[in-house]
């Protein structure tokens, strides 16, 4: 096993190396539970559960920890506007990133913490960076405490930027500041805000700040030295600059690897509800089945921009329809019992493409060629060749969590619903056209033929029997 992956922190695509052979601890940043997800979010927790699974696949144990941001200053803002308490928006938004990941078959983590479950953790840390100097309590007695970031000479450096080409922290008043960009730990109550958001501490009420909630996390659940940090792209700064100080100022290791995914654009634009070019999982499953939009989501390399266009969708459905008739069909022709007894396998290919900083567009290349060598080994009903077909597909979808045969893709949602009674009902229509067939009764098989054509459905015959599909 020779994986490598691109660490932003080193700028560079190393061995990876887990700290305790065999076992990996990710952690990567969930939501800030202020709103109905959207498809960068989705798009980031997916290229950490290919990840996920590629670990796995490879062999390792693998620890995730996602955290949820229950308590922020733009959840405060949110819940005052719309009249209803902090913790009640915040809860119910978690829920709807729950059934995002969910219908997109996401693995659970091993773990979730919650911000708010964590406030003693973060009150050691801010408590061991005051004694070693680098953060200290607001002269303003705001009850504020700030990250002194110029007491930390590595300040910048996973982001490589020079201090002061900085930008300034906006998140507190800058007036108890030593540096504008000094960032806030803990932010100190204000008169007004909900009794609820309050918790006591020893520079004054108040509750955590962003970056902090993360560092006490992950050091509670992975250690002070852990494999792999990840989120997306926009997170590096000042997020991830911030956690990082901090951490390393309080005397921990902390992440190996930095891993950040990129960001998802429409027709090369960022998306902005302003100019009104977005669209959002719910949308997208609205329009597509969700094995569609987890193969769309999780075509492109992690690391680059995904870009939706119109028909983006179709293409993608086209592409898993391509990898569904073959596995269908090479199923019902070498196992019409089920699928039991068949061992699925790893192509070299498709391993050496995602051990190489998982570069799933190279990987889902070596996937098609296979499907395409299973229809010619079908067709020529060479069953040798059909089954190893099989077996690569199968193990080659398992990987990338989208074997269209596994059961999160069969249950819920009304289209797979609508969908399998259609196969019924079309699949009475083809045996009894079959039957017609074999009595010769041209006629019937024709009226049969061309209901289904009428209805939309497209036959394909072949010497095993009649497939069809909804006509593009
Ligand atoms: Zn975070």
């Amino acid at each position: 096993m020779t994986l490598r992956f691109y660490d932003s922190a080193t700028a560079a695509v190393r061995d990876f190396v887990p700290l305790k052979e065999g076992r990996v601890s990710l952690y990567y940043c969930g939501a800030t539970v202020q709103g109905e997800p959207h498809i960068g979010h989705v798009r980031s927790a997916l290229a950490f559960d290919q990840l996920t699974r590629w670990l796995q696949t490879s062999g390792l144990d693998v620890t995730v920890v996602r955290n949820v941001t229950d308590i922020d200053d733009k959840i405060l803002v949110k819940a005052a506007e719309n009249n209803e308490p902090w913790w009640a928006l915040a809860y119910r938004f978690e829920q709807a990133f729950e059934d995002a990941y969910d219908a997109l078959g996401i693995l659970k983590p091993t773990y979730e913490p919650r911000a708010t479950g964590h406030i003693p953790e973060m009150h050691a840390l801010v408590a061991q960076l005051i004694e070693r100097g680098h953060a200290y309590p607001a002269p303003d007695n705001s009850g504020d405490v700030y990250f002194d970031v110029r007491s930390w000479a590595k300040y910048g450096s996973l982001t490589h930027q020079n201090i002061d080409d900085m930008q300034a922290a906006a998140d507190a008043d800058p007036r108890g500041k030593r540096d504008p960009r000094d960032f806030a730990l803990w932010k100190g109550f204000k008169e007004g805000e909900p009794e609820t958001a309050r918790w006591e501490s020893p520079w004054g009420a108040g509750r955590p700040g962003w970056h902090l909630e993360c560092s006490a996390m992950v050091t509670k659940y992975l250690g002070t030295e852990f494999d792999i940090h990840g989120g997306g792209l926009d997170l590096r700064f000042p997020h991830h600059e911030n956690e990082m100080a901090q951490s390393q100022a309080a005397g921990h290791g902390f992440a190996s690897f930095w891993m950040h995914n990129g960001m998802v654009t429409y027709l090369g634009e960022k998306m902005s509800k302003s100019i009104g070019n977005t669209i959002n999982p719910r949308e997208m499953l609205e329009i597509a089945r969700p094995l569609v939009v987890r193969y769309y989501l999780g075509q492109a390399h992690y690391r680059s921009v995904l870009d939706y266009r119109p028909g983006s969708l179709t293409e993608a459905a086209a592409a898993v329809e391509r990898i569904e008739t073959f596995m269908h069909a090479a199923l019902a022709k070498l196992f019409p019992g089920g699928d039991f007894g068949l061992v699925a396998k790893l192509p070299d290919a498709f391993r050496a493409a995602m051990d190489d900083d998982l570069n799933i567009p190279a990987a889902l290349a070596v996937l098609h060629d296979t499907v395409r060598a299973g229809n010619t080994a079908l067709a020529a009903r060479d069953d040798a060749g059909t089954l190893l077909a099989l077996q690569g597909v199968m193990g080659m979808t398992d990987a990338l969590g989208i074997n269209p045969t596994e059961a999160q893709w069969q249950r819920g949602g009304d289209a797979t619903a609508e969908t399998a009674a259609l196969d019924v009902l079309v699949n009475a229509q083809l045996a009894a056209r079959a039957q017609a067939r074999k009595e010769k009764n041209w006629a019937e098989s024709d009226r049969i033929r061309d209901t289904l054509a009428a209805a939309g459905i497209d036959i394909a015959d072949s010497a095993d029997g009649s497939i069809w599909s909804l006509k593009k």
